[in-house]
Formats: structure tokens, sequence, C-alpha cells
């Protein structure tokens, strides 16, 4: 913990609850989360579907609203989304009709470029995600795996301060997903940012993560939060990752447990 505290944090999170309204219903999707998160940090949100993952990500981006506590960055209470920090979604949100190198260009329409300047942001985003020879195709004509990267070359294009990926590999196929893997780690040690990553698949989480957030449903919540203490480059066979991926399996299965004991 000393190191942690002498590095400068990113998001900090305390006592958020966030409820969604169901009619008359009140229902209550996140409670009581509290996280800090460093920068540069990358984090993973581990937990089944329905535990909030989705919605502690939404909160962190801006797109929902505490019922109580607080969600800030950089010292700032959370007011709304803000471009800085760039969403990467499941379905890549790629636009059909635009060649790939328009689609990585998307966000920097706004912004006050010349034609030069955001030229030479999306070829050096291309070719950091290897598809500079790809410019001029449609997403239909890629795979799956080259759609995720022209929606990681999309969100890096911006030059976000963190990314925010919302299971981003969840439908690539087993090989491809391992390298896109190796991809975003590869990116993530170059740029520095501070990564969010949702995935429910633990190995996944162990494989890419500074820390494990484990959440657990009924209500949305942090059951324990576990250090990845392995450098990168990580050998999924390897006794220590075994080791901690079996750790964080018996978190899932604990019936009785008091959170802060297993903040690990
Ligand atoms: P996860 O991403 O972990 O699957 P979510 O954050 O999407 O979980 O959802 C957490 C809970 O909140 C779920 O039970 C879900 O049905 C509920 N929920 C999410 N969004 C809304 C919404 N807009 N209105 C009502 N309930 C919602
Ligand atoms: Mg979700």
């Amino acid at each position: 913990m000393g190191d942690h505290d002498a590095m400068t944090t990113k998001i900090d999170i305390q006592h958020l609850s966030v409820e969604y309204h169901r009619g008359p219903e009140r229902f209550t999707a996140l409670s009581d989360v509290s996280l800090t998160v460093r920068e540069g940090e990358f984090v993973c949100l581990l937990g089944p579907s329905g535990c909030g993952k989705t919605t502690l990500l939404g909160a962190i981006a801006g797109f929902e609203r505490p019922s109580s506590g607080s969600v800030s960055v950089d010292g700032r209470p959370v007011a709304g989304p803000d471009p800085r920090h760039t969403f990467v979604f499941q379905d890549y949100g790629l636009l059909p009709w635009r060649t790939v190198e328009r689609n990585v260009g998307l966000g920097l329409e706004n912004r006050k470029l010349t034609r030069p300047e955001r030229q030479l942001t999306v070829d050096r985003c291309l070719d950091l995600v290897g598809l500079a020879a790809f410019r001029n195709h449609y997403p239909d004509q890629l795979s799956g795996g080259m759609r995720q990267r022209v929606a990681l070359a999309r969100a890096l294009a911006v030059d976000p301060d963190m990314l925010l990926m919302d299971e981003p590999f969840g439908a690539l196929d087993v090989i491809t997903r391992a390298r896109m893997q190796d991809e975003l780690i590869r990116i993530w040690q170059a740029c520095g940012k501070t990564v969010i990553f949702v995935t429910h698949d633990i190995e996944e989480a162990v494989y890419l993560a500074d820390r494990v957030v484990v959440m657990a449903p009924d209500p949305g919540r942090i059951k324990a939060v576990k250090t990845v203490d392995m450098g990168r480059g990580r050998d999924r066979t390897d006794a220590r990752f075994l080791t901690v991926r079996d750790q964080i399996l018996e978190i899932f299965e604990m019936k009785n447990y008091t959170e802060v004991e297993f903040y690990l």
C-alpha cells in the first residue's frame, strides 16, 4: 500500500451507489463501491453478468450519476462524459459506411487540427495497431480482430488519459483474443494510459491486470481486490499464474465473507 499511496491517484471512488428506476421500483445496481486507481494502472473489473461492471465503468465515464457516494477523476468530481476518457465497446461501434482511416479519425473531427495534423495522428494510430495497409478497407471487409483493432486505434487517436474498455474482446475467438491481449499490453506499456478493462473471464483478468477487482451481484459490489504481482509477458501455464487464478476462483465461491478481509 505504501507504493500505491506514493503514486498519483487517477480515479477515486468512495461509497458509490447507483440505483436504476424500474417503473415505480428502485433497483440497486451498485452498492457502496470504493476503489482508487492510480495513474497508468491497468485494472480489470471481473464478475458475472449483472454484477454492475458496465454501470461502474459508466459512472467513471460520467454516463451514470451516483445515487450516493462520489466518483472523482484527477481530483475533480465527474460531472458528465468527457472526451478525454475514451470508451471501447464490445461491439466495436464502427461506422460501416466509413473506411478504416475515416473511422479512426472520427474523434478528431471536432478538433482544431489541420488536415495534415489529423492525418499524422491517424497514421500513427493505424501503425500502432498494425493496420496501415488496411486504411482504405471498410469494416465489413475485416475480421473481428481487425475491427477491434480499428476501435482501439480510434480510441487512441484522441489521446485519451483513460481507456475504459467494456468486454472488448468478448466476441473474438481464443487465438485472436490472446493476440489482442498482447497488443493491448504492448500499447499500454508504450503509452502509459490508465486502463479499466471489464471482463467476465478470470484468465483474461489475471493475464492483463495490475489489480483484479472481483465483483459480485445482488446488489452489485466489490467482493475483493487482488493484486497480480507478476511482470508482463505472463505465462498462462506458470504456477504463479494458476495460483492467482485459483485464489480468485475461491473468492467467487466464498459464501460468507467480510468484504474488508478480502482486500488482498
Ligand atoms: P454487468 O455489466 O456486470 O453485466 P450492468 O452494470 O450492466 O452489469 O447491470 C447491473 C444491473 O443493473 C443488472 O441487474 C442490470 O439488469 C441492471 N441495469 C443496468 N442498466 C439498467 C438500466 N438502464 N435500467 C434498469 N436496470 C439496469
Ligand atoms: Mg456489462
